[in-house]
């Protein structure tokens, strides 16, 4: 059997960029280590993966034994297909040096149909570039596929008592755009081989293609020494960051922003100034003798776990607030975590609306759908200030919670478990919604929350201490 050196996810790398395919293959160890949001939406995809099986039930699946094991899968795939099996699960097929693992095939009418699952909403180049090599390598193994679909989320979907899996799952037919691909696909193939033949890794230069259509592994080798003040723009979208910073790199002084609150952002981080805008300082001074400071925790599952809840809805399930003085001293923490098993965000609103009211709360909310819930309450959100324009941070290097400790308070937040909101609401969705156990994880999404809420109170007390004194 001819060995396998390309996958899917090997190939979509070497499609975005060859340079992190040879890395990957023949310089691993250079890898930066995956952040936790990232490892949740890899399980997030393989739990839809499994829901969508059920579309066609009792499918074999042919995905036996590890993952140096193939062989066996590949075996196991030609005899389902020759005693023409109504579903296989992870079809395995090799050919040109590329395995790939189909996730449904099916037999119907004396035909043989494919079906890739997606737990996205949209269909993307990628998902289709990903189709055309899946269709040309079972093809070249020598099965002849009716057609080929792509399955992926209804956002639009809203779930009843129960989960109507063919509701919740829309179908598109792709076969005609990815024949169209065919020919393309071959030449990728064998250039990907041939630059993996090669002694050392192809130069290619840092660029848009570093993190579309995903964050690529090597940014920590390959951007080591690069001048990354443009890429701190956070009101600049990567592309536009790459733009500018070619443009900088030619040294064309006069650069042209596209929006004025990164004009504002690069002029602050030049003058090493941060720069609070007269609004916001209105709003924060005069303050009583205590304020709150609030972390919520929300989880947007691609399954709809709730009645009347429609895929990837904003969920909030967990928060803790803290009394605090304005020298920094807590004087009361509460923190929930839901155990319902009917929607929790309206009983939150609720209970922060009644243990809160009139009370001044500052924020971070990492989802902006979340100011819809709260319009009741009296809160400042950082994050909306940011991007906003109203608060700039001179060392602020993009929009995220732990992006605004550390500009402001200089300190990278370390947690010591769980360490991003996506980890906690995945450990939330599998241990709670799923298995139904709520123990195994409250003290350690409490903890997650003390450890934020604990560097949090240090940044707003620094940032209220500051504009009093101006
Ligand atoms: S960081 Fe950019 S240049 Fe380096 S391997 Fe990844 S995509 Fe290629």
């Amino acid at each position: 059997m001819e060995k396998a050196i390309l996958s899917k996810s090997t190939f979509i790398k070497g499609e975005q960029c060859l340079k992190a395919l040879y890395l990957y293959k023949n310089n691993y160890s250079l890898r930066d280590k995956m952040p936790a949001d990232r490892v949740a939406v890899f399980n997030r995809g393989s739990r839809v993966g499994e829901l969508a099986q059920t579309l066609f039930p009792n499918g074999i699946n042919c995905k036996i034994g590890g993952p140096r094991q193939y062989s066996k899968a590949i075996e196991k795939t030609k005899e389902c297909i020759q005693f023409k099996e109504k579903a296989l699960y992870e079809a395995a097929f090799l050919a040109n040096n590329t395995l790939i693992y189909l996730d449904i095939l099916t037999y119907e009418n004396e035909k043989w149909h494919a079906y890739e699952v997606k737990s996205s909403a949209k269909i993307s180049d990628t998902y289709l570039l990903d189709a055309a090599l899946q269709y040309y390598i079972i093809k070249k193994s020598g099965l002849k596929i009716a057609d080929f679909h792509l399955i992926f989320i209804d956002e639009e979907y809203i779930r009843g008592e129960e989960i109507a899996v063919n509701q919740l799952f829309k179908m598109q037919d792709v076969t005609d755009q990815i024949k169209l691909m065919q020919e393309n696909i071959s030449q990728k193939i064998s250039l990907q081989l041939s630059t993996l033949e090669d002694k050392k890794a192809p130069e290619i230069s840092i660029g848009p293609h570093c993190k579309k259509p995903y964050d690529c592994d090597f940014q920590g080798f390959c951007w080591k020494g690069v001048d990354k003040s443009i890429f701190e723009i956070p009101a600049l979208d990567f592309e536009n960051q790459c733009q500018l910073f070619e443009l900088k790199e030619s040294n064309q002084l006069k650069i042209k922003f596209p929006n004025e609150i990164a004009k504002k952002q690069y002029h602050y981080q030049t003058l090493k100034k941060d720069y609070f805008d007269a609004s916001f300082v209105q709003r924060i001074i005069n303050q009583e003798s205590s304020i709150i400071i609030l972390n919520l925790l929300t989880y947007r599952p691609a399954i709809p776990w709730y009645k009347e809840t429609k895929p990837y809805q904003t969920i909030a399930y967990a928060y803790l607030w803290s009394e605090v003085t304005l020298n920094g001293k807590i004087v009361e923490n509460r923190f929930y975590i839901s155990n319902n098993q009917y929607n929790p965000s309206n009983d939150i609103v609720k209970k922060l609306e009644s243990e809160l009211r009139d009370k001044q709360i500052f924020s971070f909310f990492e989802d902006e759908y979340l100011h819809e819930f709260y319009q009741g309450l009296n809160i400042i959100d950082f994050k909306r200030e940011l991007i906003d324009g109203h608060i700039i941070g001179h060392n602020l290097k993009d929009y995220s919670f732990d992006g605004f400790i550390q500009a402001f308070s200089g300190k990278s937040p370390w947690y010591k478990g769980i360490m991003a909101d996506k980890q906690a609401g995945l450990k939330y969705e599998k241990e709670f919604i799923e298995n139904r156990n709520i123990e195994s994880i409250q003290d350690m999404i409490s903890d997650y929350l003390q450890d934020k809420n604990k560097y949090f109170v240090k940044t707003v007390i620094n940032i209220l201490k500051t504009n009093s004194n101006d």
